[in-house]
């Protein structure tokens, strides 16, 4: 529906709806673009970009937005107000410190099965998980009904990993993996990079007069 919506403007909701959620508990009922803008990082005037843009309709001149229906409204528009079905293929150090993660379940993201290919982790139950031999992802993305996957495999696995998990059906990869992976137009790979993460740090800390000068 919103797919026109440039990604850093997808990255920026996501800011605006974890605000909101937090507004909401809070018992806060109206927030400005100003309070949106402050909490989320960016400008007053960019919140009411973004929002035109995602074509979000509940502000009030003066008072602001009213934080329930903004949040669901935010909610519709990133497609969190369905279930998403997600299994981990690659049952390692990092898969199962994500199977142990408990805050999915509110946001409709199920997660349901682990894949590997390691014989001694197949047929265990894994930070409560099943796991399930790589020859079962593609009869069991079909029955039962998986969207996403979380592709935490080695480097040198990872486009064979994406492979079956493109052929099995599932339209959407995220990726843990610190590299590039290819995949059809239909589906789409978001990476979390958290080294690129540390260089942007990086970059952010150094002494100003060191940003710009090229390098000796
Ligand atoms: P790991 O070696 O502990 O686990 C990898 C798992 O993937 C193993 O269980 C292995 O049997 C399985 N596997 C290998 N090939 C597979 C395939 N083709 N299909 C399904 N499963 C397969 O590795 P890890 O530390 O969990 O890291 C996994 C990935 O995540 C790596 O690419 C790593 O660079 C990245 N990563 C790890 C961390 C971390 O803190 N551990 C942090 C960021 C990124």
């Amino acid at each position: 529906m919103h797919k026109d919506l440039p990604s850093v403007t997808v990255s920026r909701l996501v800011g605006y709806l974890r605000v909101l959620t937090d507004l909401e508990g809070e018992g806060v009922v109206y927030a400005t673009s100003e309070r949106l803008g402050g909490a989320a990082q960016v400008s007053a005037h960019q919140v009411r970009k973004d929002l035109l843009l995602a074509r979000v309709t509940s502000g009030t001149r003066g008072r602001g937005y009213t934080v329930a229906i903004l949040r669901r409204e935010l909610s519709s528009t990133l497609g969190l107000t369905r279930s998403w079905r997600v299994a981990i293929v690659g049952m390692g150090r990092l898969g199962q410190a994500i199977a142990d993660y408990p805050h999915y379940k509110g946001f409709n993201f199920e997660l349901v099965c682990a894949f590997d290919r390691d014989p001694s982790k197949v047929g265990k139950i894994i930070g409560g998980l099943p796991v399930h031999a790589l020859e079962e992802l593609a009869p069991l993305t079909t029955e039962l009904a998986l969207d996403i996957a979380f592709l935490t495999v080695p480097v040198s696995s990872a486009q064979a990993a994406t492979d079956l998990i493109v052929a099995a059906g599932m339209r959407g990869v995220l990726n843990f993996v610190p590299t590039a992976i290819s995949v059809p137009e239909n589906v789409r790979v978001e990476p979390v990079d958290f080294l690129a993460g540390l260089k942007r740090l990086a970059f952010y800390l150094q002494p100003h007069d060191e940003q710009l000068a090229p390098a000796s």
